[in-house]
């Protein structure tokens, strides 16, 4: 049996992408000890690294309310008008003192030498910065070697989150029952060794981003399974809006090309959406065709896959493409080449693919939860920015006003007075006979929960579809329970427990909101 170790910070962040970097970092200037973990066995791995438009601020002849009103109408309107006024208020000054002043974040710049504000569907103002695109890869690079720096940051990769740590819940104290429930930190497996470690903190930072992958197509990592979600719910802290599931109507269809997005742009360009028989469709959906807005031609695209019983459609660029296509897409080309796919001169197979979570953990401004002492920053949160639908570029920035004024807010309150010690909290229990995990059984409950949201709690949805995803996964979570209580605790076992509760949080959301609105969409 491993042996249990106890960890003890100011500050327990979970996460280490934008939003967990950003905490780390203020948390760290003010003097606090931090530790932050993370489950790849790379710290910068995370859904920042791979985010490719850019961040907003705001624009030459911008300004905060015409910010606001662009993100209110992207929400359909059922945005949180509080944090919608701090992020666009805010959001600038902190662009520009954090990555560019402090960590030097080498922004694209015009020819003038002038920032290049790049513009995105939905902006009435050119304000998106960018690094070409490859954005969000040098913004995690500059956090994570200036969190390096900081002998009070102890960043420990290779560590999955496994659940918080609750009193009264983890308390062999029964009179702990009480007093207001709180969040004391968490166990964490050691992935290398296999123990469950117990970090104490009087604060503890969930930052471990959004939950893309428990869909079959999605344009995040693999790994991105919403563990966040999983622990918070299980903790008792409130979640809400879980249904608003945003898709991009665009990613490659090739059997090794895992999530990679073919930029809406391209279709800016010319290019337009066939059928895998070659026939045209957007002119049946919209009077914009292919240029319709992204929610439409997800759909359009999902109907027509679920008509023809087909695992994709084709975007043709070859045939209209108004530029030169190597120039203007020297990325999208090389990489569809390196698949076997010349955009010169063919279409590319295309999917829609789930791409961000509008909801989750409910918290104020200050990225504080409804469980005391617990908070919550980037995609894994619900600030009430998104509203229904997320407007383009607005989840770094949001991550980068989270983390940081959460780290300001426990600075302010810090008290370093530790209400609990570790001989009063139950240490993990490990079965007495571990058993070794298939990796076959592991495998094939992924396919069917990622199947069974695609297919019933996806893009578009009914109320039978979504029962039918209620009754299977409910089914499935009793067994992955049962098996998770025997096995011996590897990350993939934990994974599969957080991304089972995860789709069914998502499933129970959409079932109660028979309402479409923004990201959500029910046909009947
Ligand atoms: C392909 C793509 C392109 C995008 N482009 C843009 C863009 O141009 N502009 C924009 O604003 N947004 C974009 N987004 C969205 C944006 O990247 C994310 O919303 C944002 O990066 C989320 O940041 P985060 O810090 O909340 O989470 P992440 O960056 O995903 O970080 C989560 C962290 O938590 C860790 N973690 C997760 N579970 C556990 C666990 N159980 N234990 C320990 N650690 C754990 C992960 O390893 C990781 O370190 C894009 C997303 C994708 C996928």
């Amino acid at each position: 049996m491993p042996k249990n170790r106890v960890f003890r910070s100011d500050i327990l962040i979970i996460g280490s992408g934008i939003a967990g970097a950003s905490a780390a970092l203020e948390a760290a200037k003010r003097g606090l000890r931090v530790n932050i973990v993370t489950k790849a066995p790379d710290p910068q791995e995370s859904n920042t690294l791979y985010a490719q438009g850019g961040i907003v601020t705001l624009g030459q002849d911008d300004a905060p309310e015409l910010l606001k009103e662009d993100l209110i109408k992207t929400g359909d309107g059922i945005n949180n008008p509080e944090s919608v006024a701090v992020l666009a208020s805010q959001g600038r000054e902190l662009v520009e003192k954090i990555l560019i002043q402090e960590l030097g974040v080498p922004f694209s710049r015009t020819s003038e030498g002038g920032l290049d504000y790049a513009q995105e569907a939905g902006h009435s103002r050119r304000r998106i910065l960018h690094v070409k695109d490859t954005t969000g890869r040098t913004i995690e690079e500059k956090f994570i070697a200036a969190l390096k720096g900081y002998s009070n940051v102890n960043l420990l990769a290779g560590r999955t989150a496994v659940d918080l740590l609750t009193v009264p819940h983890h308390s062999k104290n029964l009179i702990s029952y009480y007093r207001e429930p709180q969040c004391i930190g968490a166990y964490v497996l050691d992935n290398a060794s296999g123990a469950v470690n117990t970090f104490f903190a009087p604060y503890t930072i969930l930052a471990s981003g959004g939950c893309g992958a428990v869909f079959l197509y999605t344009s995040n990592p693999r790994e991105t399974i919403g563990a966040g979600f999983a622990m918070a719910h299980r903790a008792g802290a409130r979640i809400v809006n879980m249904e608003y599931i945003q898709f991009h109507p665009t990613s490659l269809y090739h059997r090794d090309a895992d999530s990679f997005l073919i930029s809406e742009t391209v279709r800016g360009e010319g290019a337009r959406l066939k059928t895998k028989d070659g026939r045209t469709f957007m002119e049946k959906y919209s009077d914009k065709r292919d240029l319709a807005p992204r929610d439409e031609v997800t759909r359009a695209i999902y109907e027509e896959m679920i008509n023809s019983n087909s695992e994709y459609v084709l975007l043709d660029l070859a045939s209209y493409a108004k530029v030169d296509i190597k120039k203007r897409f020297p990325h999208i080309y090389k990489t569809c080449l390196q698949y076997g796919i010349d955009i010169t001169k063919e279409p590319i197979p295309v999917v829609p693919a789930a791409h961000y979570c509008c909801g989750g953990v409910l918290v104020d401004t200050w990225g504080k939860s409804s469980l005391r002492n617990l908070y919550a920053v980037g995609e894994v949160s619900c600030t009430g920015v998104h509203g229904a639908n997320r407007l383009a570029s607005t989840s770094l920035l949001e991550g980068l006003v989270w983390g940081t004024r959460a780290a300001q807010d426990i600075c302010a309150h810090f008290d370093p007075a530790r209400p609990y010690e570790p001989e009063e909290i139950h240490p993990w229990y490990y079965p007495e006979r571990e058993e070794d995990v298939d990796p076959a059984l592991i495998n094939q409950d992924w396919l069917t929960i990622r199947s069974t949201m695609w297919n019933y709690a996806g893009i578009i949805r009914t109320a039978k579809r979504l029962e039918r995803a209620k009754a299977d996964l409910e089914y499935l979570r009793h067994r992955i329970e049962k098996f998770y209580k025997e096995a011996r605790m590897d990350p993939k076992v934990v994974g599969l427990k957080h991304g089972i509760q995860v789709a069914l949080m998502i499933t129970h959301a959409a079932l109660a909101n028979p309402v479409s609105l923004g990201a959500h969409f029910r046909k009947d």
